[in-house]
């Protein structure tokens, strides 16, 4: 197992003075220009992936990249949305889901979750991920799942009043990837409803 306390000391020892100046600025400054919402799952660290550095990602991650669809009421994903998008006026959404994803897995395979009800429950904010995919492929496969979850989860982020508000204005754009972790490939799905060609 990775020690914890090893790697805080190494950060402290070799990255953070490394980076001085970009820490330095950004203890003032938290600007960033995207929202990635991804997989709660371990693999997929938004960071690496996009080879970001700090202070240039606001990150949400949830099981399955679920993204539920606006209801009145707080909840930490739509505050996070809100903040993200209304406070510190981020340009892009990235949905990224991931291949051999869990949560999609144990839908795509009908996986019983009865001991396990909170996750089975979080699971029906993924309902018309299976409807996407039954209808558009004719399967619930986990990769046509994975696809149409993280097509679904753009829809749903829509009708967020701060993301529709800055649709609407043209200042935001929605992008939905899927990330294959054996080959560390993204596939762009869909660019603000068009849809994209690949990423390398
Ligand atoms: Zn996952």
């Amino acid at each position: 197992m990775h020690d914890l306390t090893e790697g805080v000391a190494r950060f402290q020892r070799d990255v953070h003075p490394a980076k001085a100046e970009l820490f330095a600025r950004l203890a003032s400054d938290h600007r960033p220009s995207t929202l990635f919402i991804g997989c709660s799952d371990a693999r997929v660290v938004p960071e690496l992936i996009t080879q970001s550095e700090p202070g240039e990602l606001f990150v949400i991650r949830t099981a399955g990249n679920l993204v539920p669809a606006y209801t009145p009421g707080a909840d930490a994903v739509t505050a996070g949305i809100e903040y993200a998008v209304a406070v510190l006026g981020v340009t892009q959404i990235v949905v990224c889901g991931h291949s051999a994803c869990g949560a999609m897995t144990a839908l795509a395979e009908g996986h019983d979750l009865s001991g396990a009800p909170a996750i089975a429950d979080w699971l029906r904010h993924a309902d018309a991920s299976r409807a996407h995919s039954v209808a558009a492929n004719g399967t619930t496969e986990v990769d046509a799942l994975v696809r149409g979850n993280v097509r679904a989860q753009l829809t749903s982020l829509a009708t967020h009043p701060s993301v529709a508000r800055a649709l609407a204005s043209g200042t935001l754009t929605l992008r939905g990837w899927v990330y294959d972790i054996p080959t560390g490939r993204i596939e762009e799905l869909v660019t603000s409803g068009r849809p994209a060609p690949a990423l390398v």
